[in-house]
């Protein structure tokens, strides 16, 4: 039988984990950015939704996958305004105007509950840390949805260069935690990443706050569960 080391961290993932993304929020930008520069506010929905879902796409000239610093960051969004500019035939000026009202940060919220169970992690002793594939302003997203306070160590994997599953976000995170991989309880939503981090000897568990995933963890408090079962074995 494998004697697991202490606990000493617990990392997690951002999205669908502690955090999500609030389309109501999609339909108060197109909203504002339809009466603000008179357009018809599907149109804008689309255009934005289309922009976004082009920057995901890895090889594609506008990706957010390649971004290393807040500078690289600002220039991305500066191109995404002005982007937005050319296929909306808005004024220049209009698209920043528009990526100012509406940051990336505003379109995220807190999992509720997650404040609460961040702050009995770090009751028990443990450091929090994050690991999110996502641009390099993640210390901005997690203040903005009011999490910062809560969390010793952010890593965007933008600023890494290395996008879960690759090993090396684990391995930072670990070293900049100051804990040993062994040490750390990952907790993600996306089964391929859990496993990658199975992979490097991390505990890793699963979470679908969606609740239908069979053996997942279906809530933070689940988390908790976890951490005082395994420190009761220790
Ligand atoms: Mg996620």
């Amino acid at each position: 039988m494998t004697v697991l080391p202490a606990l000493r961290a617990v990392l997690f993932d951002r999205d669908d984990t502690i955090a999500y993304t609030d389309r109501s929020v999609y339909r108060d930008a197109a909203a504002w950015g339809a009466a603000h520069f008179g357009l018809d506010p599907a149109q804008l929905g689309h255009t934005l939704a289309a922009l976004w879902q082009e920057s995901t796409v890895t090889d594609h000239e506008r990706s957010w996958w390649h971004l290393r610093s807040l500078e690289d960051e600002q220039t991305f969004w500066d191109t995404y305004g002005r982007e937005l500019e050319r296929r909306l035939d808005l004024p220049a000026g209009a698209g920043a105007e528009f990526v100012a009202r509406f940051p990336y940060e505003v379109y995220i919220k807190a999992v509720p509950g997650a404040r609460e169970v961040l702050t009995a992690l770090r009751a028990r002793g443990l450091k929090v840390g994050v690991l999110s594939n996502t641009l390099p302003s993640i210390d901005r997203t997690l203040e903005a949805v009011g999490l910062g306070d809560l969390i010793d160590v952010a890593v965007a994997s933008c600023t890494v260069g290395a996008h879960k599953p690759e090993p090396a976000g684990y391995l930072h995170a670990a070293q900049a935690l100051g804990v040993q991989v062994p040490e750390v309880l990952f907790i993600d939503d996306k089964l391929e990443n859990v496993e990658a981090a199975r992979s490097l000897g991390m505990a890793a568990e699963v979470i679908d706050l969606t609740g239908q995933r069979p053996g997942a963890l279906h809530s933070l408090d689940d988390v908790l569960t976890l951490v005082d079962a395994r420190t009761a074995r220790a």
